[in-house]
């Protein structure tokens, strides 16, 4: 059984970019933020100066890439992207930074995973477009100052709390993401399908939809199995049959949840009555990294009321229980 959630970031293959929303307002959901950097983008070109530094945050696959790249070619600008772990030297930001044109986006994702080095040299480029470089070791070091062009940074992240605080206060807009209704992953399922070329109706949409985690980047991989399934099995067309059955073939639930939320939901009730059970304990049970828990696996679960978050540690919600097929124990027998 396939872990939907816990896959690695697909390839960007050719029928992904073609899900991709390329304007502002083919971009589904997220009815606030769009708003809104509506305003931010439009006051910036009328200013003719480069947008204030944005921020996104929140849970993988809820479009904080897509949108910086709608930023930018709304604004008319050049897109540059790159990544905290990627940027292991100064040097390497500098080389990026002095090679932007006048108020284009530069992207940094997973910027909560700046080198500590690097973020010091980012502050005065994104405060007052300078850089301080160090040239040359010992005694024959000297620093000099680089001017830069204005431009934008769009950081994205899924661990707020892991950013420094002078980091995350140098962006003017911060933008948090949210999880997608059903309504809208619905709307942007039947846009997908139709851009595959493979029709789906209401009824399929909508069990896609259903099954999505409230995440677009899940809802374009169930729509991708679901048109193989189609193709093959089908006669190349999704209805609420075909995609029920593809998906619970593929292991994804109800709810939407995967083998992956499974064996943690099932490892809380199981081993542990339900909890309270730190989160150290419960990544080392399921071998998985802390992070991977926290940043892919709980929002959702968190957001669905599926497990709370105690001081204590993780605890299985009511909700969980019936959901697993099992009783909860009752308070005051253990
Ligand atoms: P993030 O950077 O937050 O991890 P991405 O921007 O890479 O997420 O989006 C993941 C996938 O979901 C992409 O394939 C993108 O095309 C799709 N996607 C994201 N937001 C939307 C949306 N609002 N409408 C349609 N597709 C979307």
């Amino acid at each position: 059984v396939t872990d939907f959630t816990l896959s690695p970031e697909e390839q960007p293959d050719d029928r992904d970019r073609a899900l991709r929303p390329q304007a502002l307002d083919e971009f589904i959901g997220q009815a606030e933020a769009r708003a809104n950097l509506k305003i931010f983008m439009q006051s910036a070109r009328q200013r003719g100066e480069a947008m204030d530094h944005t921020l996104f945050y929140g849970p993988p696959g809820l479009g904080k890439t897509t949108l910086a790249q709608i930023v930018a070619r709304e604004l008319g600008v050049n897109f540059r992207m790159t990544s905290g772990p990627v940027l292991a030297k100064a040097g390497d930001l500098a080389a990026i930074l002095t090679n932007l044109d006048a108020r284009d986006v530069l992207f940094i994702d997973e910027i909560h995973r700046l080198n500590p080095v690097v973020e010091e040299v980012l502050y005065p480029a994104l405060e007052d477009f300078e850089l301080d470089l160090v040239i040359g070791e010992g005694p024959a070091a000297r620093t000099v100052r680089i001017d830069l062009q204005p431009f934008t940074l769009v950081g994205a992240t899924t661990r707020l709390g892991l950013l420094t605080t002078p980091l995350r206060d140098r962006f003017g807009i911060p933008t948090r993401l949210q999880f997608y209704t059903v309504e809208e992953l619905h709307q942007i399922v039947t846009r997908g399908a139709r851009k595959l070329g493979v029709p789906a109706d209401d009824g399929g949409a909508l069990e896609i939809a259903r099954r999505a985690r409230g995440t677009p980047r899940i809802a374009g991989r169930l729509l991708r199995r679901v048109v193989d399934f189609a193709v093959v099995e089908g006669d190349g067309k999704i209805t609420r049959e075909l995609a029920d059955s593809a998906l619970t073939r593929l292991g994804v639930d109800q709810l939407g949840l995967d083998g992956a939320d499974r064996r943690y939901m099932l490892l809380l009730a199981e081993n542990y009555g339900g909890g309270p059970v730190g989160i150290e304990t419960i990544a080392a049970a399921l071998s998985e990294s802390r992070d991977a828990l926290e940043e892919v696996i709980e929002p959702f679960l968190l957001q669905q009321g599926l497990i709370q978050r105690t001081p204590r540690g993780r605890m299985l919600g009511h909700k969980a229980w019936t959901h697993l097929g099992l009783a909860a124990p009752r308070p005051g027998t253990d």
